[in-house]
């Protein structure tokens, strides 16, 4: 069986302690492919040396994260755009708005989405979409920028069924992490009405730990949980959302 990992940030200091050791028993169990969000550039190298030590099983994405979106945001930018002409990477993000951390610089978030829209579409790249306290202003950029060349995934997903139903509706796959598996997260109550083949799976290690470590610093491993909780939810085999899961992120990601 393999699982995959469609966000996990294996590069973050909460695992300099024991990186490979994590990163090993993720595989073990099965966990053999993860794709790596980018943040801004102070995170490039770390990505860079998770991709040596691990080269079969770590796929890199390029972008400026939105809560990452500064007054230097237009360098940052530049540098992303640098960095998807200068080698290969497997999506543009993460990217999107956040405005649970910072109303105020809603209107140069807008700006840098816009623009890695534009980079994914001329790469043919998909994107990764974060979205905290801000459905409204992303379904309004995607309304603008929608096009047969733009896909991606809605990471972290955790609208209502109405919200799913309208990501869906703009090319994009809804990423399911360790959310569904808490009592008051919600989504796990329709999303058997979301055929399996429209989502991934993921971690956003080391955020959002599923139960029964809720709160703890989360890995790829624990994606197990949102696996298990993910086959009780439609009714299947871990199995089979593993594989329909696997393929579809083989086809957004292309690997
Ligand atoms: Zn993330």
């Amino acid at each position: 069986m393999t699982i995959t990992d469609t966000h996990t940030h294996l590069y973050s200091e909460a695992f300099d302690e024991d990186r490979e050791e994590m990163i090993d028993r993720a595989i073990a169990a099965g966990v053999k492919r993860f794709f790596i969000p980018a943040i801004d550039s102070a995170y490039i190298e770390g990505m860079y040396s998770l991709e040596k030590a691990f080269p079969e099983n770590v796929f890199l994405m390029a972008g400026l994260h939105p809560t990452h979106v500064k007054e230097n945001y237009r360098d940052e930018l530049a540098l992303v755009k640098e960095q998807l002409e200068s080698r290969k990477f497997y999506a543009v993000g993460e990217t999107g708005i956040d405005l649970y951390w910072d109303k105020s610089t809603l209107e140069i978030q807008k700006g840098a989405f816009r623009a890695q829209i534009k980079m994914a579409k001329q790469n043919g790249l998909p994107i990764v979409i974060h979205c905290r306290d801000a459905f409204d202003e992303v379904f309004e950029v995607l309304e603008e920028e929608k096009a047969e060349d733009l896909f991606g995934i809605f990471h972290c997903f955790t609208g209502t069924f109405e919200q799913a139903k309208k990501a869906l509706s703009y090319n994009m796959k809804l990423g399911i992490g360790g959310v569904v598996t808490f009592k008051n997260g919600k989504i796990d109550t329709f999303l058997d009405q979301i055929p399996l083949r429209e989502i991934v799976l993921e971690t956003d290690a080391p955020y959002l730990a599923p139960v029964p470590y809720r709160g703890k610093r989360n890995e790829s491993l624990y994606i197990v949980e949102v696996l298990k909780k993910v086959a009780e939810v439609y009714n299947v085999s871990e199995e089979e959302v593993a594989e329909i899961t696997t393929r579809t992120s083989k086809e957004i990601f292309k690997i």
